[in-house]
């Protein structure tokens, strides 16, 4: 497999205000043809860094692409100094200055004399045309590797890499095709994930299996690489199916869908309807659904009750279940849900109650606990869970369990 690796030049880069986006479009655009992007370095307008950086590059990967600093000003030294990197001269082309005065003449001016600058370049490279500004790039060919120097701005760095540069890559790189899957994992922790499925993943040569561990859920991403692109999905897919094998229910997603989106496919596809009651999560849990278009076929109603007055009033939760078992409790987040069905007359009802911090936690009910209900025709069930984070992270996860279980209680009802 060829590797390349993304030189950013340019001292704005180093700074908390601009950033180098160049390289990752760079990256998405090598990884699709299956070049691994190894490295990727930010350089400021810095003669002596830029031309290590340049012949480090040059030495360890195949393909090293630079962006940035071909300007005409004094500070854009990518010029000279990939010259110096590479061992070559600079050379003047007449015909660069030629077509650079015709551009300063149709927008109406004289070309500035440090643009003749941009006549320059590296000795033996390939021109390439920049209909977008006033810098070529150019394209170095050294040792069976390939140096390609591109401007700064996305506009003019895109069209020229992928008219130039990517279908030279592509030949280099021979037929592969480079297909991703995502999975979602909720409900196993990511230990747990990887030791179940390692020795799975670790078969498939061709695969490069990443876990994340994102917020509420585990994310594995797969990425496989043919020669077609149907060869490399079916490799995936097989792949997939067997992670679900070991992994079971507590993979929620195979193409990357988020919890709202499958929890709406579900209820859609059986006709449901879904109604929530929430305290501790303020109306997250009926955001998240509600944000997937077309969640008026099932989202009926939603209800924040945050104080116990509201729960009594809006729920139906009787009085004296709070007063015995205190408003984050089994028997309360029960009664929410059921209330909460009962008043919307939906088929599924979910709720959630807990404590999310920092303060109101008690040696008995800490911060992080949760309960969460559920109720459908025939029953009411709740299920208690101790989610560890800040505030924010705590609601987030209270969120994704009442989904979570609301997902798992309607797969089993499909059984
Ligand atoms: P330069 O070619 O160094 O004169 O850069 C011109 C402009 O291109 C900069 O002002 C930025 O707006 C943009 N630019 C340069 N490098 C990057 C990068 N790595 N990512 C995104 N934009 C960039
Ligand atoms: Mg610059």
């Amino acid at each position: 497999m060829l590797t390349a690796e993304i030189i950013a030049i340019g001292s704005e880069l180093l700074t908390p205000t601009k950033t180098d986006t160049n390289s990752l479009w760079l990256t998405e655009k090598l990884n699709e043809i299956g070049i691994e992007v190894k490295l990727k370095t930010i350089v400021g307008d810095d003669k002596s860094r830029l031309e290590e950086t340049i012949r480090d590059a040059l030495k360890r990967s195949d393909i090293v692409l630079s962006t940035g600093g071909l300007g005409p000003t004094e500070d854009d030294i990518t010029r000279t100094v990939s010259a110096q990197a590479v061992g070559r001269e600079l050379v003047y082309l007449d015909e660069l200055e030629q077509d650079l005065r015709e551009r300063f003449k149709r927008w109406g001016r004289e070309m500035p004399e440090i643009n003749k600058r941009q006549a320059f370049i590296v000795d033996g490279a390939e021109v390439l045309p920049n209909p977008n500004g006033s810098a070529v790039g150019m394209l170095i060919e050294i040792d069976n590797k390939i140096f390609g120097i591109l401007p700064g701005p996305p506009r003019e760095n895109q069209p020229m890499f992928t008219n130039f540069i990517l279908p030279k890559l592509r030949e280099k790189a021979g037929e592969i095709y480079v297909r991703r899957k995502l999975l979602r994992v909720s409900g196993i922790g990511e230990s747990a994930v990887d030791e179940a499925i390692a020795p799975i993943y670790k078969s498939y040569s061709n695969v490069e299996t990443s876990i994340l561990f994102n917020k509420s859920e585990i994310e594995l991403h797969l990425s496989a690489q043919s020669k077609s692109e149907s060869e490399a999905d079916a490799i995936l897919d097989e792949l997939a199916n067997k992670i679900v094998d070991k992994l079971g229910v507590a993979v929620f997603a195979m193409n990357g869908e988020k919890m709202e989106e499958v929890i709406g496919n579900l209820l859609k596809e059986n006709k449901k309807t879904l109604s929530i009651a929430e305290s501790c999560t303020g109306g997250l849990v009926a955001r998240r659904v509600t944000e997937v278009s077309g969640s008026s076929e099932y989202f009926i109603e939603g209800a924040i009750c945050y104080a116990n007055e509201a729960k009594i009033r809006s729920l139906s939760v009787p009085k004296e279940l709070i007063e015995e078992h205190g408003a984050v409790s089994a028997e309360v987040a029960e009664a929410m849900a059921r209330g909460m069905r009962e008043k919307a007359q939906t088929d599924y009802a979910i709720s959630v109650t807990g404590i999310a911090g920092p303060t109101g936690g008690t040696e008995e009910k800490p911060v992080g606990l949760v309960f969460v209900g559920y109720a459908d025709e025939f029953q009411a069930k709740s299920f208690k869970i101790l989610l560890p984070g800040d505030r924010y992270l705590i609601r987030w996860r209270a969120s994704q369990a009442a989904l979570d279980y609301l997902r798992r209680q309607i797969l089993k009802k499909m059984q």
